[in-house]
């Protein structure tokens, strides 16, 4: 039960088909919420077993298969190579739709500091901050997410354990100080290419994450020239500047791993 936060309940329910970029296609219940802490319109989508409607009479069986997931715009949206947030989406997408259970679409774009702060960070990388310390040289934290809401939702959904899919730490240990209980955590798969390469290994190094990265891929995000990994540049101002963009345009036939190509790599 959660603790010393407001009830969240069910606004809106309803039958949403799916159907992806590479045909897959599935129906989801869509939910909408009252009472959610940040007054944001977050969502969460029912899939398999759970796109029924819900109703105050408890699931019974196994606990739900839940993937909390962070609004990309970039990612989702637009197939940006840069992070792998699109192809985690649709491969979640999928593995609830078999196992059962809830995607939460979160709206914190940008690890919370919103879609022109990490198209500004993007600049900063670009000049050799790894995604983390772009944030912070921006005035964020590394990571602002508070998943309060996610456990307002869960609740709502009439749902008390969870099985977590996904590789980051932090999102488990946040559900569990709110009252969650996640019976098991299940890793995701790693989509890797030539853009996002340096961005998951500062994820596996810096955040915790679960991520088994491929011998070859390289293990940290290009540094400043002549910075070591303890001297990176906090102040933005005093980076070089970048007129030109530093990552080349990346085609479909670029993407890389130990000589295959895994964009669309099966989960
Ligand atoms: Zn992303």
């Amino acid at each position: 039960m959660l603790r010393d936060l407001p009830g969240a309940a069910i606004r809106t329910q309803l039958t949403l088909p799916l159907r992806f970029a590479d045909g897959f296609a599935t129906t989801a219940r869509i939910f909408t919420f009252d009472g959610l802490a940040d007054g944001r319109e977050h969502i969460a989508l029912g899939l398999g077993d759970r796109s029924v409607a819900v109703t105050r009479v408890p699931h019974t069986g196994a606990p739900p298969l839940v993937r909390l997931h962070s609004e990309c715009l970039t990612g989702d949206l637009l197939g940006s190579l840069r992070c792998d947030c699109g192809p985690q989406l649709t491969e979640t997408v999928k593995r609830i739709a078999v196992a059962g259970g809830f995607l939460l679409y979160l709206r914190q774009e940008g690890r919370g500091i919103g879609l022109y702060a990490k198209l500004d960070a993007y600049t900063l990388q670009d000049a050799g901050l790894d995604t983390y310390d772009a944030n912070i040289a921006l005035g964020y934290r590394a990571d602002e997410r508070d998943y309060t809401v996610a456990a307002q939702m869960i609740q709502a959904l009439g749902v008390k354990q969870v099985a977590l899919l996904g590789n980051n730490p932090d999102k488990a240990a946040q559900l569990g100080r709110l009252g969650v209980t996640v019976t098991e955590r299940v890793p995701t798969g790693v989509h890797i290419n030539v853009a996002n390469a340096r961005y998951l290994a500062t994820k596996a190094r810096r955040g915790a994450h679960t991520l088994e990265l491929p011998k070859g891929a390289p293990q940290t995000e290009p540094l400043v020239d002549g910075a070591t990994d303890h001297q990176r540049c906090p102040d933005p101002l005093a980076l070089p500047e970048h007129d030109e963009p530093t990552h080349r345009d990346v085609r479909v036939d670029d993407l890389w791993v130990d000589g295959r190509e895994v964009w669309n790599s099966p989960a």
